[in-house]
């Protein structure tokens, strides 16, 4: 399969594959020519339970057969339910609703600065949280921001492997430390924990936010509802985004009912944000993410990690749960246009990282089958 620049009626922002879905069931997409493949990407972190399933499609067909949308002057049950819903998981927060993660983020900072009314952003090399200005303002990857400055001032980078630059970076003027406990666009990086707790502390300190960006991380993506639950720190606010409704479009900030407060009516708004056929869609995805599901996320995760870890052409494997980095010595891209061609789609995050995100449904059977592909391309 090739890569094509653009077809030309899509502005090209994407080097997109030369194929064309129209069907999906669990773990496998259908092509325009009928052919099957095993989704690894899902969606890049998106379609958690898999394409079509049964809980979140009767729950956005029912809605919209009943109600597709109110202006956010009226209350809807499926977004009060959602609210609540995520308020459970976190241990007490309320939430605001939006339509990507990009925007979530863009929450969170307006949050933070209203909050503590400091201007002042701490974030990491490497990271990424987004691509609409305030969001590419905080993420840590010089080539992605260097066309569009001026970005929005004092936001500060630290590395990820040292709790001192950061302390050396922020200042009475920080509002906000943001980071990914995973980076994921970065190359599946997970933040050492001393760097987290370090966080915790500096931003208590400063009177900051702690925010932490799960928009990859969370929904069970990496055997926990939320990572954080997992690392052992807490944050003041959380961004979701990308699996909390299956594939239907939605972004989440929730602010813990201990952070201070801050946005008020006529603060920030989204006309689409929370609307009833995507929270009905995602109060169904809460509720299938059980200890159950999660439990097989962490099992799946370690014999996908182990099976990795055996091939030679792997360096280094990286992630927790179902959020899984194989570092190869070569570029990983020839590496998923191979796996594209026998039926397998995996995808990239950076250079030489080769990014594995199936859906957290996964059957081990369906892990096995993407290891023998992944041998016959790796090991040719
Ligand atoms: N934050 C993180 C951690 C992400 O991984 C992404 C997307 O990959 C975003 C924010 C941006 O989300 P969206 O593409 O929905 O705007």
């Amino acid at each position: 399969m090739t890569v094509t620049a653009t077809r030309s009626a899509v502005l090209p922002t994407y080097a997109r594959y030369d194929v064309t879905f129209v069907s999906g069931e669990g773990s496998w997409l259908v092509d325009t020519d009928g052919r099957r493949y095993l989704d690894f990407v899902a969606g890049i972190a998106v379609v958690g339970l898999g394409h079509c399933h049964d809980a979140p499609l009767g729950a956005a067909r029912a809605q919209l057969e009943r109600l597709w949308h109110v202006s956010n002057l009226y209350w809807t049950e499926p977004m009060a339910a959602l609210a609540e819903l995520l308020s459970e998981r976190f241990g007490g927060a309320q939430a605001f609703f939006c339509n990507s993660g990009a925007e979530a983020v863009e929450a969170g900072l307006k949050y933070a600065r209203k909050a503590t009314g400091k201007p002042g952003v701490v974030a990491l090399e490497g990271s990424f949280h987004g691509r609409t200005l305030g969001a590419l303002s905080v993420t840590g990857q010089p080539a992605k921001r260097a066309a569009f400055g001026p970005l929005v001032p004092e936001v500060k980078f630290t590395r990820p492997d040292d709790p001192g630059s950061l302390e050396a970076a922020a200042s009475p003027d920080t509002g906000c430390i943001i980071l990914e406990p995973i980076q994921g666009e970065g190359g599946i990086h997970p933040v050492p924990e001393d760097l987290l707790v370090g966080a915790r502390s500096l931003a208590d300190d400063l009177g900051a936010i702690l925010l932490f960006d799960e928009v990859q991380t969370g929904v069970g993506r990496t055997g926990s509802f939320f990572c954080f639950e997992q690392v052992g720190v807490r944050p003041d606010a959380v961004t979701l985004a990308k699996a909390l409704a299956n594939g239907l479009p939605i972004g989440c900030l929730l602010v813990s009912d201990e952070a201070p407060p801050g946005l008020e009516p006529g603060d920030h708004a989204s006309t689409f944000g929370g609307n009833p056929v995507i929270s009905a869609a995602a109060c169904a995805v809460c509720g299938a993410i059980d200890d159950e599901l999660l439990g097989r996320v962490r099992e799946n995760g370690l014999r996908l990690a182990h099976s990795l870890e055996q091939l030679a052409a792997v360096k280094e494997v990286r992630g927790l749960g179902l959020l899984l980095g194989a570092e190869l010595e070569r570029p990983a891209a020839g590496v998923v246009s191979d796996c594209l061609a026998r039926g397998l789609l995996v995808a990239t995050a950076g250079e030489h990282t080769l990014r594995l995100t199936p859906p957290l449904t996964i059957s081990t059977e369906e892990l096995d089958q993407a290891i023998e592909i992944l041998e016959e391309v790796l090991e040719a």
